[in-house]
């Protein structure tokens, strides 16, 4: 089971997924956060695969997900479905507590009742905050989230820790470090930059762009969480970690838009506005214990993380829809 499926994170893993021949069962709300047409596309692509099944359901309904799991018998699940991103605002924290706590509670029961094996979940760099040791490792006990969602992650890391204990599921949460790619979000930056430099749409930059992301390419996150999938099947019933998915090569968001235009041929219109205080300075992924569990980590350069990136969103289908994506975002 895939939930989140017919995001960014979720389409990919399922299609690395059906093409390795796995069964997938996908499930997505194809909430309005942004457009629903771009998610319509990544479940259009998957459906050519006959080994997938999607479900248009939204995981804060505990029945309608529990069918689902009484009438299947699944291996593992990837629990990617979440409200993503930092700045929802205040008005409109629901947003979170549904999608986030609500959600992941229930998926989570369900695992543990069903007697699920595997269970990975996203978690995100954002549980480190500002005030953790630089490089952010899986040992810092000083987690102070600067933003909203980064609590309901980390709140979503005690839960499954409490939850699995005891029980016949292991539990594997994943800490992301802004993962980009081809058919990615329209909500992030790289994706912002990347459509003012092929269609001319203005780029809003928050702050004087000096923060620094680290940023991951998809291709490695896929190819990580995979093999993180594997290791996890070599623990005991009640296991659980959670592990940084991310390569420690952070750079400033004015590296980036200086190298994606130099990749585009293009200048991106810039305007800029106020820092947001739920943006952390810096996210840097220590890697020492996602090396000792799969022997090797994420690795892409930006440099050659993006090219597949520009070509997609290049893509005339792509170019033609980039500028309603980027303003469908709420
Ligand atoms: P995304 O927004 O593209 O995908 C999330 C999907 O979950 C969406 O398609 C949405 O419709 C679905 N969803 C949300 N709430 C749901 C609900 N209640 N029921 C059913 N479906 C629901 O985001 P993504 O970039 O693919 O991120 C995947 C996961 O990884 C998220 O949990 C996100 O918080 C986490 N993460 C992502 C990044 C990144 O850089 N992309 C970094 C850190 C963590």
């Amino acid at each position: 089971m895939i939930t989140g499926v017919a995001g960014f994170i979720g389409a990919h893993l399922a299609e690395q997924m059906l093409e390795s021949g796995v069964q997938v069962v996908g499930i997505d709300s194809l909430n309005r956060y942004y457009s629903p047409d771009l998610k319509a596309q990544r479940i259009n692509s998957l459906k050519k695969h006959e080994s997938f099944e999607f479900y248009q359901l939204d995981l804060a309904e505990f029945d309608s997900i529990e069918k689902i799991f009484s009438e299947n018998v699944f291996s593992t699940i990837f629990h990617l479905a979440a409200q993503a991103g930092v700045r929802i605002p205040i008005g409109k924290l629901q947003l979170y507590s549904t999608n986030n706590l609500v959600a992941f509670s229930n998926i989570l029961e369900l695992a543990v009742k069903y007697k699920i094996r595997d269970f990975l979940f996203a978690s995100s760099s954002s549980v480190y905050g500002n005030e953790a040791a630089i490089p952010f490792l899986e040992t810092e006990k000083d987690l102070n989230p600067t933003s909203y969602y980064g609590a309901t992650k980390l709140s979503n890391e005690l839960l499954a820790k409490t939850l699995v204990n005891g029980t016949n599921t292991r539990a594997r949460g994943l800490r992301f470090f802004t993962v980009y790619g081809p058919a990615g979000r329209p909500d992030m930056a790289y994706f912002r930059l990347i459509a003012s430099c092929v269609a001319g749409v203005t780029f809003n930059l928050n702050g004087d762009g000096r923060i620094k992301r680290d940023f991951t390419s998809i291709a490695d996150v896929i190819e990580t969480v995979v093999q993180l999938e594997a290791d996890l099947k070599r623990k005991s019933a009640g296991f659980y970690d959670v592990v940084n998915v991310g390569g420690g090569n952070p750079i400033s968001i004015q590296e980036l838009a200086t190298l994606i235009s130099e990749l585009t041929g293009v200048r991106p219109t810039i305007v800029q506005g106020v820092a947001v205080s739920s943006d952390v300075s810096i996210t840097f992924a220590g890697h020492t214990y996602l090396e000792s569990l799969i022997g090797q980590v994420p690795s892409t350069r930006v440099e050659k993380g993006l090219p597949p990136t520009i070509e997609w969103a290049l893509r005339p289908e792509n170019l033609t829809s980039i500028k309603k994506w980027i303003e469908s975002v709420k």
